[in-house]
């Protein structure tokens, strides 16, 4: 009998699972497979980006109102959701640079902060697990701590010396980081956005391409996943505080993202399954083994 495939996906901030990754776990879902969102912060200490919801109410009640958006996203995306109960270290801004708020996320220790991401794979026994790259993806310190803490937790949850108060050990077989952005991918979306006749929002970046290294040639799976994006756009929007409905990105035609780069990507960091790279498949070498145990 084959075994039930688990995928935890390990994030900062209630919205990042949707702008990060959400069309491959919405394909996962919809073949069969289990997964879990991990929310490692509350989000506490983000802005209202979206101009109709700048409103005081909304400001007061903001904690309050990102786990309602958060539940709406999941179920969206069909997964399960878990908070790790971190605070949110909020994007420090100025030169100098403010320190960051006593008791954030950012400043704990990466061991200690691990101890509950630890006891939650040892209780999901996810097969696979992604978060974001040593850079955070962005520079947001919640994303390089969450990066730091997922490192940590898959080393030390399949270690029975470790952690031996925090449930059975258990191994995930693979571990990658979302690659969202690649030079090949901006420029593809960018010439498909200039054939359309519509203005391209990628322009200045593409000039200022030069002074950031390019994370393409880090890829080394590409999921196919053009069908989900529209339920990635609806999970986005479920988070109506972070994401303005009327802004660029959903001007875009679906079918012209769909075209230009119908994959989600990632890069393998970690495998104890054989896995031949390139890959199409978070779970490639991992269904053999899982089946055969
Ligand atoms: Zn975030």
């Amino acid at each position: 009998m084959a075994e039930q495939l688990r995928l935890m996906a390990v994030h900062a901030h209630p919205d990042d699972e949707s702008s990060k990754g959400a069309a491959t776990m919405a394909k996962y879902v919809a073949e069969g497979v289990d997964v879990l969102v991990v929310t490692c912060t509350g989000g506490e200490r983000g802005s209202v980006l979206n101009p109709k919801m700048d409103r005081p109410e909304v400001w007061a009640n903001i904690g309050e109102i990102r786990r309602a958006e958060m539940d709406a996203a999941r179920a969206i995306l069909g997964v399960e959701q878990a908070w790790l109960g971190f605070v949110d270290s909020g994007l420090p801004e100025g030169d100098p640079l403010p320190p960051l708020p006593e008791g954030c996320f950012a400043l704990q220790d990466v061991e200690v902060a691990a101890a509950p991401l630890v006891r939650l794979i040892r209780k999901f026994r996810p097969h696979v697990i992604t978060t974001y790259d040593e850079e955070g993806g962005y520079p947001h310190p919640d994303h390089i701590m969450t990066h730091k803490v997922t490192v940590a937790a898959f080393e030390a949850a399949g270690d029975p010396e470790r952690h031996p108060d925090l449930g059975e050990p258990w191994q995930p077989l693979k571990l990658y980081y979302d690659i969202g952005f690649s030079r090949g991918k901006i420029l593809a979306l960018h010439e498909a956005i200039l054939a359309a006749g519509i203005a391209s929002p990628y322009e200045q970046w593409l000039e200022r391409w030069e002074e950031r290294p390019d994370k393409g040639p880090r890829i080394t799976t590409r999921v196919e996943c053009a069908e989900y994006f529209p339920v990635r756009d609806d999970a986005l929007r479920a988070h109506a505080t972070q994401i303005d409905p009327d802004g660029f990105w959903f001007q875009v035609p679906m079918e012209l993202q769909q075209r230009a780069w119908p994959t989600e990507d990632f890069q393998l960091v970690r495998s104890l399954v054989d896995s031949p790279l390139p890959e199409s498949d978070l779970f490639a070498g991992v269904r053999e083994t899982a089946h055969a145990r």
